[in-house]
């Protein structure tokens, strides 16, 4: 039960809505990343409700058109740049003003985690950790290495992020694809030894 007042709605008013959004596939697996979120949650002492509103709505906006998010961009003035980009970047950075539009979610450490969610940042709080992580090694994620990480986000949750923007980045890296400022920014913050 939600007594926080950050979603003015019972939790089970939240999901009716994220799964409205989404396809089931991708439905479930923000189902998962919630479960994983809150796990991490209690190992780091963050606050279980806003762990679960955040992993909740976090790919909200994943299957929107590209034409919503460039509009947008505009109506919230955004930065311009922004519109080089493409949904990877956006759901996450552009998502975060359709969810405090359309659900009315306003509180900003867990816009902020939605902001990072995908590219990380410079500075993150634990909640932006724990759900950059939740996503990244939610129960189906499947990749060399997934246990490892996995192992390491409840022993070190620093560690992990600097494991997951590494091993993102050579991955993007090895697909020839444009890496985002951002993620360049989150890899110098995180992972350098
Ligand atoms: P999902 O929404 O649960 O599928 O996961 P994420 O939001 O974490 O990531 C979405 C996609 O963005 C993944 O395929 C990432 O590999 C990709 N991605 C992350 N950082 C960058 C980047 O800097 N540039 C590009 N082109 N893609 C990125
Ligand atoms: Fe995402
Ligand atoms: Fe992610
Ligand atoms: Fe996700």
């Amino acid at each position: 039960v939600y007594t926080k007042n950050i979603y003015n709605g019972s939790r089970e008013e939240l999901v009716e809505k994220v799964q409205a959004a989404l396809s089931d596939k991708r439905f479930q697996h923000v189902l998962r990343v919630e479960e994983m979120a809150i796990k991490l949650a209690d190992q780091w002492q963050v606050d279980k409700e806003l762990a679960s509103i955040t992993a909740l709505t976090h790919d909200y906006a994943k299957e929107r058109s590209d034409i919503d998010f460039l509009n947008k961009i505009s109506e919230k003035k955004l930065d311009t740049d922004l519109n080089n980009w493409g949904n990877n970047v956006w759901h996450g950075v552009v998502g975060a003003e359709m969810i405090k539009d359309e659900l009315d979610i306003n509180h900003e450490d867990i816009l902020n985690a939605i902001r990072q969610h995908t590219t990380g940042g410079v500075n993150m709080t634990k909640l932006s950790q724990v759900l950059y992580m939740a996503d990244y090694i939610e129960e189906a994620r499947d990749f060399p290495g997934v246990d490892e990480v996995r192992a390491l986000a409840f022993k070190d949750l620093a560690a992990s992020v600097g494991w997951q923007t590494a091993h993102t980045l050579a991955y993007l890296v090895g697909k020839q694809v444009k890496i985002y400022p951002g993620t360049l920014l989150t890899y110098n913050a995180w992972s350098v030894k």
